[in-house]
């Protein structure tokens, strides 16, 4: 009798457990679908630093690595999209690109880069680099957009009018087809912040008080493109 009950219990005990498993598992996949219902949950914005480690990116006359440029504003930005509540991931934190550690080519940091974006499940693509051109006449940020997005191109037009007022005047945002931008499928633009090739430019994209207005200008700009489209209060 007792061996029984002892039997009895064990089965309860497993089927306990079955149906528990049972309950978690159909429980779960539930649980995100029904939060958002009640929740507009944060967008997750995914900003690259462009070049790293052993790639500078472009350099001035006078030394300035463009690595080191895009890094410290997109520091910059980090901070105050979270600020705004938005979840940021950065491609890169420090002097490294992505696919540095492993001795790879700039094209596989490349998809090394794009690859986090999807990874993150990111709202929003946005690579920050710095231009630079033989003339040394061209100056100020210009915003590119993945050329195939219609969503990427108002993206663009939200940060490059926020930007105006840096600027003093209005610049058109430019279409591209860029490896790291095509790899993505949410929204996704190349901020390219000024030219390295131009001495002012380059002088301002070292100063920290430009350095900020840059982060602060860009920033708006994302904000404004969240908020119009719902993905952010
Ligand atoms: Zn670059």
């Amino acid at each position: 009798m007792l061996d029984h009950l002892r039997r009895s219990t064990r089965f309860v005990e497993a089927l306990a457990a079955i149906m528990l498993g049972l309950g978690l598992w159909w429980v779960h996949p539930l649980s995100p679908s029904l939060t958002a219902v009640h929740v507009v949950p944060h967008p997750i914005v995914v900003l690259d630093p462009g070049h790293g480690g052993r790639d500078p990116g472009a350099i001035s006359g006078s030394g300035i690595m463009e690595k080191h440029v895009n890094l410290a504003i997109a520091h910059g930005v980090a901070g105050l999209l979270r600020a705004e509540g938005v979840v940021v991931y950065l491609t890169r934190t420090e002097d490294q690109g992505p696919a540095s550690f492993h001795q790879r080519s700039v094209l596989e940091d490349l998809i090394a880069r794009s690859r986090l974006a999807q990874q993150f499940h990111a709202t929003l693509f946005v690579t920050i680099h710095s231009n630079w051109e033989p003339s040394h006449t061209a100056r100020g940020p210009i915003v590119y957009y993945d050329a195939g997005s219609p969503q990427s191109a108002q993206l663009a037009a939200q940060v490059s009018k926020a930007l105006v007022p840096l600027l003093g005047y209005d610049r058109l945002t430019r279409p591209i087809r860029q490896l790291v931008l095509q790899q993505v499928t949410m929204p996704a633009i190349n901020v390219e912040v000024g030219f390295l090739s131009h001495s002012r430019d380059a002088t301002l994209l070292v100063t920290p008080q430009y350095q900020t207005a840059l982060a602060s200008a860009i920033t708006h700009g994302i904000v404004s493109y969240l908020r119009s489209r719902g993905l952010l209060h």
